[in-house]
């Protein structure tokens, strides 16, 4: 139990004290931040809806002439808040601080490639040695394949956000091995992440390849 900085009653740690709904300023976990129990399956706009109402209710502006201590824990209350809206209203974000709760961490080898992913990262390498090298002539066509491969890209990006969201039901079902589970997440978390960087590089290259061609 804590007490309240606002009404000085007893509370469980929370976001807001349940007696007078001033802000505690207390560390919680993303999750129990917005009230929501550890599920990873989330409705993005009740996410949004809840940020924005708890948001109101601990603004800063409406504690100006309370005491320090509450506008201290108003500050902090708020941009817990901020922290857990942007983290879990992204999957993948979601995924990696799961993997933190779980105390799972992707591995370092992050930037390694995906093994199924190995012969599509070589030929995307190979294509954007070729748009870097290329003369006007074929930096056209070079470029038309090069993002063919970019809407390929993108593709794998949405198939691994299902199979994310798929992971995601199966922990909330409890369904599973944990072992299991974690694997599979840290598997789709590392390819988005593969991919993506992926992708950065070949935008890169195509912007630059534009830039030559219309300087030339
Ligand atoms: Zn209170």
């Amino acid at each position: 139990m804590m007490q309240c900085p606002s009404c000085a009653r007893p509370s469980e740690p929370r976001l807001t004290c349940p007696q007078c709904g001033a802000p505690l300023g207390v560390e919680l976990d993303l999750f129990a931040a917005l009230g929501l129990p550890h599920k990873l399956v989330l409705d993005s706009r009740e996410l949004e809806r809840i940020y924005h109402e708890t948001g109101r209710r601990i603004h800063p502006d409406r504690f100006a002439s309370a005491t320090p201590a509450v506008r201290q824990a108003s500050l902090k209350s708020t941009a817990l808040l901020t922290r857990a809206y942007r983290t879990l209203r992204d999957p993948v974000a979601r995924g990696r601080y799961w993997l933190e709760l779980m105390d799972e961490k992707l591995a370092e080898n992050n930037q390694r490639v995906p093994a199924d992913l190995a012969e599509l990262v070589f030929e995307v390498q190979e294509q954007l040695g070729e748009l870097r090298g290329a003369r006007n002539g074929n930096a056209n066509s070079l470029g038309a394949a090069m993002k063919a491969r970019r809407a390929e890209l993108e593709e794998i990006v949405n198939t691994t956000q299902e199979e994310l969201e798929r992971n995601f039901a199966r922990w909330d079902s409890g369904a599973g091995e944990r072992q299991d589970l974690v694997n599979e997440l840290k598997s789709a978390l590392s390819t988005i992440a593969y991919v993506r960087t992926l992708t950065r590089d070949v935008d890169r290259a195509l912007d630059s390849a534009t830039a030559d061609i219309k300087t030339n």
